[in-house]
């Protein structure tokens, strides 16, 4: 599947914590991924202008927004419980790196745009899932492939 860009249209009509731009953006996306999810246990939570509860852990997700001539990437933040991280990211080791990508945001960024124009193509199958098996540069999908994204991707 490919990556959905989404649209300012796609806010007409959403409710949010407060109503500013970041926080209907996380309900639209909760939406989505609400609506994509199969097997995950509870509801999405987003984090909004708060921190994340204690025992939690703060799982950032890209958007891509067309905004005039480009698309930006904005970040929304979801709340996940142990049980929930678990069940969206099962591989232990991929698993122990999101607390230390969350804080990696602009890096990651750089990598999505990169991807996007063309002028970084990784190798093997962090290349191939993107080329061939469906994949887009979700924060799942950096997570996941790591290891080689972070070596071969020189800004
Ligand atoms: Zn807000």
């Amino acid at each position: 599947m490919a990556e959905r860009i989404f649209t300012l249209d796609d806010l007409t009509g959403v409710r949010s914590v407060c109503g500013c731009l970041a926080c209907n953006l996380s309900a639209v996306f909760a939406e989505h991924l609400t609506a994509l999810r199969t097997g995950y246990p509870g509801a999405v939570t987003t984090l909004g202008h708060r921190g994340p509860s204690p025992g939690t852990t703060a799982v950032p997700h890209f958007l891509a927004v067309r905004l005039g001539g480009g698309i930006a990437d904005v970040v929304v933040w979801e709340e996940m419980r142990p049980h929930q991280l678990t069940a969206w990211l099962p591989a232990p080791d991929a698993r122990a790196r999101v607390p230390q990508l969350a804080a990696r945001i602009p890096r990651l960024v750089r990598i999505r745009q990169a991807l996007r124009t063309g002028t970084f193509t990784p190798s093997g199958a962090a290349g191939e899932a993107l080329s061939t098996g469906g994949r887009y540069p979700s924060f799942r999908f950096l997570v996941e492939h790591w290891p080689t994204l972070n070596k071969e991707f020189t800004p």
